[in-house]
């Protein structure tokens, strides 16, 4: 697993393991969690060290406090993985100090703390401001565990700083060790073809992450509000549709990279940003009408697409193609999502953000051979095809 050690490979009998989770998990005001998908995302490594007779120590932020507040602390996450564990969680008061330190000391084998949120120290995000917070981390355990996904694209005290006190003794958890496996090794070495779809509003923000998929796939799908800009770039009407002008030189340098690039061939297109404004589906060749903005890909796109897609053994995914949120632009990010979900002996990956939402709702996440649970992380970890917090683990 790209040099990273195996959670399975650690003595983890008896002795104190460090774990950095990821329980950033949303909460409504009276701060009861409306979706605990991170927290069960992490149940596996918890009940493995758990069977495995080990004191788990879990360490994770949540939200952007500025200081100590109560609006952040870890307090509804303690009460819902205990829950779902069946076991008592103690919250400790603090992730670092002489009291957190006894609470770790006194553990028995398959005892379970969460510390509180390690975002209460500034140094958690700025390491460089008081070095000895990793360190103070790093004396409650004999062993650290990195299973935090969705922040190991941050070079943090916990997430990365840390891992130099565990030389030999640290190894990624098992939602890390999955994503290496699918967004790490199944990307850079792919079973061919390989495809990558992209979509989502804007080129700005997934621009790194197109140069490098251009460079590794067979082909690459544009849609989403950025394949307007490709169109512009093209020469194509696109009536008022959402466009950035400053990257279409970028969008000409990534159509003439020689890469296979597959565009709308069809756009439906509204009066209106709403799901009730009137529409109408314009091919490309005769372009968008002014007054009208594309909403979605249309039928023929869909049809051409889909058929393009049933040779590919490995597909990446990374934002919808439409605007999914409104039922009427919706129909061609479910027909990607339906399309992927029945592909026969092909790698299928969700690279995080709206996509995933798309294919919750659609109730097809399980028909995918990953979905990532990283957002910024995925993308970066596709682009630079490391992350700090991977790199930390690595030969140590
Ligand atoms: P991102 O976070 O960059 O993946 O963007 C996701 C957002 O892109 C979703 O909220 C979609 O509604 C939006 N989006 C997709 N297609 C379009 C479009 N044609 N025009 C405007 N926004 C779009």
């Amino acid at each position: 697993m790209d040099n990273v050690a195996a959670l399975k490979n650690l003595p983890l009998s008896n002795a104190r393991v460090f774990v950095r989770v990821d329980f950033n998990c949303p909460l409504d005001a009276t701060h009861s969690i409306t979706d605990d998908s991170r927290i069960v995302a992490s149940l596996p490594t918890i009940e493995y060290l758990i069977k495995n007779n080990a004191k788990v120590i879990l360490a994770s932020h949540l939200g952007r406090p500025k200081g100590k507040s109560i609006d952040c602390s870890l307090a509804p996450c303690a009460k819902r993985l205990s829950e779902l564990l069946g076991k008592p969680v103690v919250l400790a008061d603090d992730s670092i100090g002489a009291g957190v330190e006894k609470l770790a000391a006194d553990m028995k084998p398959g005892d379970v703390i969460l510390l509180e949120n390690l975002r209460f120290y500034p140094a958690e995000e700025k390491p460089e401001l008081d070095p000895s917070f990793a360190k103070n981390l790093a004396k409650l355990a004999d062993f650290y565990v990195n299973d935090a996904f969705g922040t190991a694209h941050r070079a943090h005290s916990s997430t990365a700083v840390i891992a130099q006190y565990f030389s030999g003794k640290a190894a990624a958890g098992f939602l890390l060790e999955k994503e290496i496996n699918f967004l790490g090794t199944a990307t850079a070495t792919p079973k061919r073809p390989f495809f990558a779809i992209i979509g989502g509003a804007k080129i700005s923000t997934k621009i790194g992450v197109l140069k490098a998929l251009s460079k590794k796939v067979d082909a690459l799908m544009i849609g989403g509000g950025m394949a307007y800009t490709f169109l512009k770039a093209k020469g194509i009407s696109i009536g008022d549709s959402i466009v950035e002008d400053s990257m279409i030189d970028t969008a000409k340098e990534i159509l003439n990279s020689g890469v296979k690039i597959y565009l709308p061939l069809d756009i439906v297109a509204a009066t209106e940003f709403n799901n009730d404004s009137p529409y109408k589906t314009f091919s490309t060749i005769e372009g968008i009408e002014p007054g009208y903005q594309g909403m979605d890909i249309g039928p023929a796109t869909v049809a051409a697409w889909v058929t393009a897609l049933q040779e590919a053994k490995t597909v990446l995914w990374n934002g919808p193609v439409g605007v999914f949120e409104m039922p009427n632009f919706a129909k061609g990010t479910l027909a990607i999502a339906n399309t992927l979900a029945t592909l026969k002996d092909a790698i299928t990956i969700v690279g995080g953000g709206d996509s995933v939402a798309a294919i919750q709702e659609a109730g097809l996440a399980d028909k995918f051979s990953h979905v990532s649970t990283g957002g910024g992380a995925s993308l970066e970890y596709v682009e630079f095809g490391t992350l700090p917090g991977i790199e930390a683990l690595k030969n140590k």
